[in-house]
């Protein structure tokens, strides 16, 4: 059986590549029954792009996502910028400027005083400390 080269179009980037006598006796040997539809460089582009690592693409995404979940303290529905050990208490924006007195100490006291909460004994303690 003879080959002869063959002009094909290419199915992604619509130009012309030659399908060589050698290739196409290739694909005979290979009983492969249709011709090559991409040029080598579209070929070349898809195969890259299916080998890509798959894990890559979704870390960024990931790591900007903020995780739904519940203040262990007062229970209200907050959201934080990582993903919740389980077992490890997560608290709201409120409650974990009520654990830092020092850096919140106005809102500890407006907290305090506004919702008469009473869950956080040591932090009661240290406020009435420093108003006393
Ligand atoms: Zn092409
Ligand atoms: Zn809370």
């Amino acid at each position: 059986m003879e080959f002869v080269d063959r002009l094909l179009t290419c199915a992604d980037c619509g130009d012309e590549f030659i399908f060589t006598a050698g290739e196409q006796l290739f694909f005979f040997d290979k009983q492969f029954k249709n011709d090559p539809k991409r040029c080598k460089p579209c070929k070349f582009k898809r195969a890259s792009v299916a080998t890509r690592p798959g894990a890559a693409p979704g870390t960024a995404v990931l790591s900007r996502t903020e995780t739904r979940t519940q203040c262990s303290e007062c229970g209200v529905e907050t959201t934080v910028p990582f993903k919740p050990t389980q077992g490890r208490p997560v608290l709201c924006r409120q409650c974990f400027q009520r654990r830092q007195p020092q850096a919140a100490a106005a809102a500890v006291a407006v907290d305090l005083m506004a919702a008469s909460d009473a869950a956080a004994p040591a932090t009661v303690d240290q406020v009435t400390g420093r108003q006393l």
